[in-house]
């Protein structure tokens, strides 16, 4: 049941997705492992094979749905990560001889897709993310890809604007949620035909599984998404599945805290001479804040700021107590990284990709003040 568009994001995410309830059994199905179903006579669906459906995959599925599309008809199709979804959009709506607009400034693994789509004849164009550039070169594009907030420069596009002209030459649009979540940002309301995501990030948000999903309101569209994750078994897990319906239920209290979290850590930051480059859709004086106040009903969990050089950056991470030094982002931990130790983003040395997660403000901001100033005294000596 995809509940009225009325309830709250809270109210919707703890009841997203459960079935109708049925005396003694729980609240939420726990997780059902099978490779394959009794299934005598005809094969009909549902259940048949375990690559093909799976009811845990059903009622994480249907949970998706309701956050992405309050009281709408839309379809999701789970994915065992982030890469699988992405890939599943790319590689069921492309053929030799169509053109793909991708980012150049979006997830580090997508030069990756780019070099396997150029190798199968796709022709792959490429544009930064903020100031709808993506327009110069859409047309004829059979895919525009969008990534926003983009990850790590967190820069915004206006996908209202960029779908409007894409559907007007026959352009698809997807659009990769990932740092926004849906409780950030709708985009199949904003006109866009799939909304794409990495669950491993804040959807789940305790950084103990990996998972995706694709979701569409067209019906064709998502049928090829889901006949792609038959083709390539790229299947979630039931228990990650289980998990991560079971995370969604704490999915708005996680978000409301950490997105709230990382607005008060990008104003101490914005306000420090030691730091420069502060990013964050939700800071008043964001070059992203008045797209992503027209689109975003909340900025996400992460800012990225910029140390001076590479040493004071690493030491900076060395002397956190609270946050973790680790990849990824959206978690209940705060975690942060010096982006550039990876090689593919087009980043400064000493830029900080800083997730932050669900801690007392207070207490993360005095970690993060307390190993800024411990940095800047090393450095008078
Ligand atoms: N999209 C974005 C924006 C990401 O940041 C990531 C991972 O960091 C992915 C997609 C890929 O997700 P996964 O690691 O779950 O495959």
């Amino acid at each position: 049941m995809n509940h009225s568009p009325d309830i709250g994001d809270g109210t919707r995410a703890v009841r997203a997705g459960l079935p109708e309830p049925v005396k003694h059994e729980p609240t939420l199905p726990g997780p059902v492992f099978a490779a394959h179903f009794h299934l005598p006579g005809d094969p009909t669906g549902p259940y048949t094979y375990g690559r093909d459906e799976n009811p845990t995959w059903t009622h994480l599925e249907q949970a998706i749905s309701e956050l992405e599309a309050p009281g709408g008809s839309v379809e999701t199709v789970a994915f065992a990560s982030g890469m699988a979804a992405i890939s599943a959009v790319a590689f069921s709506q492309l053929r030799a001889g169509d053109a793909i607009v991708l980012p150049d400034d979006g997830y580090q693994a997508l030069p990756l897709l780019r070099e396997r789509l150029e190798a199968y004849g796709v022709e792959v164009r490429t544009a930064p993310t903020g100031g709808d550039a993506q327009l110069q070169v859409l047309a004829g594009a059979r895919l525009l890809w969008i990534e926003t907030p983009s990850n790590p420069g967190l820069d915004v596009c206006d996908i209202r604007r960029l779908v409007r002209e894409a559907h007007a030459g026959g352009t698809l649009v997807a659009v990769d949620n990932t740092l926004a979540t849906p409780l950030g940002q709708r985009p199949l309301e904003l006109g866009a035909d799939f909304s794409v995501a990495s669950d491993t990030k804040g959807m789940t948000g305790h950084g103990d599984i990996l998972l995706g999903h694709v979701t569409s309101g067209d019906p064709e569209l998502a049928a090829g998404v889901r006949r792609w994750r038959k083709v390539v078994g790229a299947i979630p897990g039931p228990m990650e599945a289980w998990l991560a319906h079971r995370s969604l239920a704490t999915l708005q209290l996680r978000i409301e805290r950490q997105c709230a979290n990382a607005l008060v850590l990008a104003r101490a930051l914005a306000e420090r001479d030691d730091v420069s480059g502060v990013r964050h859709p939700g800071l008043p004086g964001d070059p992203s804040h008045a797209v992503a106040a027209r689109q975003m009903r909340r900025f996400g969990s992460v800012v990225s700021f910029v140390l001076p050089d590479r040493d004071k950056a690493e030491r900076f991470l060395g002397e956190l107590r609270l946050v973790e030094e680790a990849t990824s982002f959206g978690g209940v931990r705060s975690t942060a990284e010096r982006r550039g130790r990876w090689g593919g983003d087009a980043v400064p040395d000493g830029f900080i990709r800083f997730s932050v997660g669900a801690e007392d403000p207070e207490d993360l901001l005095a970690d993060v003040l307390n190993a800024l100033d411990t940095v800047r005294r090393q450095a008078g000596h």
